[in-house]
């Protein structure tokens, strides 16, 4: 059965914060690769296609997207149905669409296919009489043959201009696609970056749009929020951007260039761009209005009332929003809370596309040596050294975002100077786990925190391993405890002298499962040792008194204890060394 679920892209479903899918198969479905009409008529096109070639688990739905020709991708249709066909119906006739679809497993969606297109007929289909009549029979049959030959010339025109129009849609979207995928076009590569608004913003008239209040304030002007009431369309709340009168043209076409930069997206956790004014004064770009403002103050404002699960959602929308940006090839340049924006059902949207702004109106962003403004904190080393922004250093920024979501919305490096800030992650030093972090969180930090790019994670397994984690919760159970150190990045780049790993546990019986040796629980606990602060002055004497005679046990769990006696010195300087 198919279903209709939304008309635009501001109505399309959110991402849900906590969605656990189903099963354990990690991997989406592959892309569904051909799409047919079965059959067309005036007002419906009856679509089929094949399943994807991988499905990767059990097809749980498809999606089919589509949109007139004409009308481009951002006003489209979703229809949802468990099997591989539907009849997409109540279509204009004589009009070209285009259609993907996708498929749906426990682990999600796969992309969408490549674009196919189908133009509806111009006349009704034909209606045979019962028979009964002669005459009724005679009109129909000559009638049927009229309609045949016009529905073969409709087929024969369609056919042609379906293919003209293919060619055409080809060349168009040949500087957009990349292997099938769209990739982003930077606007500053037009001639002239107004045709590129005009490409990818749609214009919007004044007259539809009510300015409310002033809700920030923007490098170019005032934020407000307000609403948007487009003829046909639902009245909706947004947030509007005015660029501050006297301005230069260079400017506008800075502030303009935010919309055609954010025009290009189409994710639910990517800010969803509704227009620009631009035909009069003051110019503004309209996007949907998240009610929950930044994340960084949001956190602040909320600090400690999520579930560990809630705050995995809200890393996890992140993610998915900055795997959609690294898969169009968008390096982002300033991931930070502060540019995360949170709407009032806790879903997480990247926001702040400006081109050369993006840097410039971060208060963050500092003066380097090599000239340009970066915002040290939440930037990669490589990035810093030698301006070298790839998806890999949106990574490692995205592992401090991490850390300030986990922690509520703390500074990074707290009241440490940019300097120094500079020096100890060149010295190997990283962030500790914020209180009550799990383990496994943290972990993912520091792999984003890697110094080797190439070994950092991509967001689309660090999407991957935060679904893990909210599929299976226990796994999340794990802290670093209130006061007390961390598992070390890399078990290769431990220090001689401490083979075995660290007590990352908050508890003495999880630190000795860590090390293989809760065999010894008892001892332990009958001795009184009940906190990893009481393990770690032990001695080999100690061990011996409290039952453990095995001399490699004792080499083991003194190994340990002596890791976690250094963890808890440095974290006295509260940073941990990998
Ligand atoms: P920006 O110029 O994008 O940094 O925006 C300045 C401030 O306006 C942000 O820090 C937010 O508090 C607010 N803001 C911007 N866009 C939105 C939006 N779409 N919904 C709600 N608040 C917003």
């Amino acid at each position: 059965m198919a279903m209709l679920s939304a008309v635009s892209p501001a109505t399309a479903d959110n991402e849900a914060v906590f969605q656990a899918p189903l099963s354990a198969s990690d991997a989406p479905p592959s892309p569904v690769t051909s799409i047919q009409a079965k059959d067309i008529t005036r007002h419906t096109i009856a679509l089929a296609w094949q399943a994807p070639e991988r499905a990767n688990g059990v097809i749980l739905e498809y999606e089919v997207k589509y949109y007139e020709k004409d009308q481009n991708e951002r006003s489209y249709r979703i229809i949802k149905t468990t099997s591989r066909h539907t009849d997409i119906k109540g279509l204009t006739a004589l009009t070209s669409y285009v259609f993907h679809v996708r498929a749906r497993t426990a682990a999600g969606y796969g992309d969408f296919s490549a674009p196919f297109e189908f133009m509806t007929n111009s006349v009704p289909a034909p209606i045979i009489g019962d028979g009964a009549n002669s005459t009724v029979l005679l009109v129909s049959v000559v009638g049927s043959v009229v309609l045949l030959i016009i529905l073969i010339s409709a087929f024969v025109i369609s056919r042609r201009r379906n293919k003209y129009s293919k060619a055409k849609q080809d060349a168009d979207e040949e500087k957009h696609l990349h292997q099938g995928v769209r990739i982003y076009v930077d606007p500053f590569t037009y001639e002239d970056p107004n045709q590129a608004v005009r490409e990818f913003a749609k214009e919007i008239d004044a007259s539809c749009i009510k300015i409310e209040k002033v809700i920030g304030i923007g490098e170019f002007g005032e934020v407000c929020s307000g609403r948007l009431k487009m003829p046909g369309k639902r009245e909706i709340c947004v947030a509007i951007k005015t660029l501050k009168a006297g301005y230069t043209d260079k400017q506008r076409r800075d502030f303009l260039s935010e919309a055609s930069i954010m025009g290009q997206f189409d994710h639910p956790n990517i800010i969803h761009l509704e227009g620009v004014v631009t035909k009069c004064k003051p110019v503004m770009i309209i996007t949907e209005y998240m009610e929950n403002g930044s994340l960084d103050a949001f956190l602040r404002k909320n600090d400690g009332r999520f579930t560990v699960i809630q705050l995995v959602g809200i890393l996890r929308g992140i993610a998915s929003g900055m795997k959609y940006l690294s898969d169009m090839s968008y390096v982002h340049r300033d991931v930070a809370a502060r540019n995360i924006l949170v709407n009032s059902n806790l879903v997480c949207k990247v926001s702040d596309f400006g081109m050369s702004r993006v840097l410039e109106d971060d208060p963050e962003a500092a003066y380097t040596t090599r000239g340009g403004k970066i915002p040290i904190r939440w930037t990669a080393p490589e990035a810093i050294a030698y301006r070298k922004f790839t998806s890999a250093s949106d990574v490692w920024s995205y592992g401090i975002v991490m850390w300030e979501v986990m922690s509520y919305g703390e500074r990074p490096y707290w009241d440490m100077s940019n300097q120094d800030v500079i020096k100890a992650i060149d010295e190997g030093y990283r962030l500790p786990p914020p209180m009550d972090c799990p383990v496994a969180l943290h972990q993912l930090m520091l792999d984003c925190w890697q110094r080797e790019r190439a070994d950092r994670p991509k967001f689309g397994q660090i999407v991957n391993m935060l679904d893990k984690l909210i599929r299976n919760p226990s796994t999340l159970k794990r802290t670093g405890g209130k006061d007390y150190a961390t598992r070390r990045s890399n078990p290769s780049l431990l220090e001689p002298g401490s083979p075995e790993p660290c007590p990352s546990a908050g508890t003495v019986d999880d630190w000795l499962r860590d090390i293989g040796m809760e065999r010894y629980s008892d001892n332990f606990t009958a001795a009184g040792y009940t906190s990893p602060e009481g393990v770690v002055h032990m001695t080999q004497e100690d061990m011996a008194r409290i039952g453990i005679a095995v001399a490699t046990h004792q080499n083991k769990i003194l190994s340990s204890v002596q890791g976690m006696l250094s963890q808890m010195q440095q974290m006295q300087g509260r940073m941990v060394p990998v």
